[in-house]
């Protein structure tokens, strides 16, 4: 398993993606918000499955209707709707600003949890990349820096635990 397999989208799956965005949401009249109606996880995030992929709607919306590659920066709201997809409610945050909005009122926007694990899917990135890039950090370097086990990291690294957003 490839961890960092990109999305890809040709401009056929895009304009499809668009419609199925499009189908499954509703506007709310008073704010404006595209609100996804299909799965959502229990942050209020959409859900859309590609070739076996689990992508946040808000994520691919972004990437759309936007054009913008997203593979390694956060989706934003600006309304705070986590369920909204509308590409004029989200805006690109950096790594450092996610930090720093996680701290603030757009924490749960960036803050995506998989499953009950205390990591968010950037920071899952984040270990991968770091993993592979420096080949004198250990697994039990990056446990302690992220706050977790080494066996947590080892199963990252190894593409067991998530294969998860764009
Ligand atoms: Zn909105």
């Amino acid at each position: 398993m490839n961890p960092t397999r990109q999305l890809d989208l040709t401009q056929k799956e895009k304009r499809q993606y668009k419609n199925k965005l499009i189908a499954s949401s509703t506007l709310n009249e008073q704010t404006g918000c595209l609100e996804f109606t299909g799965a959502k996880n229990k942050n209020g995030y959409g859900h859309i499955w590609y070739k076996g992929l689990m992508l946040l709607a808000h994520r691919i919306s972004y990437a759309v209707f936007i054009g913008k590659d997203v593979k390694n920066l956060c989706v934003l709201h600006i309304c705070d709707n986590p369920s909204c997809i509308n590409p004029e409610h989200l805006f690109l945050g950096t790594h450092s600003d996610n930090r720093q909005d996680c701290t603030n009122k757009y924490r749960q926007a960036c803050g995506e949890k998989i499953g009950n694990s205390k990591l968010t899917a950037l920071q899952v990135k984040e270990i991968r990349k770091i993993y592979s890039t420096n080949p004198i950090i250990t697994q039990k370097d990056l446990g302690k820096d992220f706050g977790v086990s080494n066996i947590t990291i080892s199963k990252i690294v190894y593409g067991e635990h998530w294969s998860t957003a764009i």
